[in-house]
């Protein structure tokens, strides 16, 4: 599973495993604090190994590989974006991810604007001007990529760490 080369992505939802089996007291749920220990601490070290620029590049492409495999594997309504969009309201507030919201929309030229609020990734964090939530970014175009087909470019333009209470996504057409 992890330990063979690989030139293109090999995960698919089977690795997640079966969560009721193995966990039967601990059960699908943990702290917050645990998934922000394991990303933080990845994040610090890619930037250690690489640069920031690399780390960034690493979780928007591992984002938009879960964005890609949670459509696959997990969303039902693959047509209509009005109910594709409600099922991932639903869906992540379910995962307890955030609250989404789509501010503005525009399917014909992929132009879209999204807000999360409570975001798993950053809320709650030190102010510091930087917008942290590449994963997200890269979660919310692997998700409209795999609904539209079409390949877009996912910018956050606002975050809790750059002094808003929503990370606010600028969704545009990848040239
Ligand atoms: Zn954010």
């Amino acid at each position: 599973m992890f330990k063979e080369e690989r030139e293109e992505a090999l995960f698919n939802w089977g690795m997640i495993g079966n969560i009721a089996e193995g966990r039967p007291n601990m059960g699908s749920t943990m702290d917050v604090t645990v998934y922000r220990l394991m990303q933080f601490t990845l994040r610090d070290v890619l930037i250690q190994e690489f640069d920031p620029a690399a780390a960034d590049r690493l979780f928007y492409k591992a984002g938009e590989l879960a964005g890609r495999e949670l459509f696959k594997s997990v969303i039902t309504q693959k047509t209509d974006f009005a109910a594709f969009i409600q099922e991932l309201e639903d869906l992540l507030s379910a995962l307890k991810i955030g609250i989404l919201r789509v501010e503005q929309s525009d399917l014909e030229k992929m132009e879209f604007t999204l807000t999360v609020a409570e975001d798993l990734d950053c809320s709650g964090l030190p102010v510091s001007d930087e917008t942290i939530c590449t994963y997200d970014e890269g979660f919310i175009s692997g998700l409209l990529l795999e609904f539209s087909g079409k390949p877009v470019i996912v910018k956050e333009v606002d975050c809790w760490c750059s002094g808003d209470r929503v990370c606010r996504f600028q969704v545009r057409p990848a040239a």
